[in-house]
């Protein structure tokens, strides 16, 4: 079952404030020691559940790294990335490349939309760089 959007428990607000007052993406652990330090006592797999809630009311988004690292931010910010394969660095885009993408209508008038993800992957400068024999 959905819940709507307005019913968020205080906890979830604290979480969603928590990434609203980060300019960056936070991973679950981050959030967790953020929480931990305010003295908001919430054990990890409880910050997990309640991220988790919050992508269902359609208020965060996450992207997986290929580290296998999950980022959470809130689902306003509509960023991508390219993230190289080998150091981990990543580099927001300055604009997000699918604009008004059209889908195939018969497969999303059925599904309610909440957000998009989209990654490239590849290899950094300096990554590219080291490896070219001298
Ligand atoms: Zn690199
Ligand atoms: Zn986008």
């Amino acid at each position: 079952m959905v819940e709507k959007t307005t019913e968020m428990s205080s906890r979830q607000r604290q979480i969603l404030k928590e990434l609203e007052n980060c300019d960056d993406e936070m991973t679950g652990q981050q959030l967790h020691r953020v929480l931990h330090d305010r003295a908001i006592s919430m054990g990890l797999t409880t910050v997990y559940r309640h991220l988790r809630v919050l992508q269902q009311k359609g208020l965060v988004r996450c992207r997986n790294l290929p580290t296998g690292e999950v980022l959470y931010t809130p689902v306003d910010r509509d960023n991508h990335h390219l993230t190289c394969v080998d150091c981990g660095q990543t580099m927001a885009l300055k604009f997000c490349p699918l604009g008004n993408i059209e889908l195939p209508s018969d497969q999303t008038k059925n599904f309610q939309m909440l957000f998009h993800t989209l990654e490239f992957f590849g290899r950094c400068k300096n990554c590219c760089q080291r490896q070219q024999p001298n």
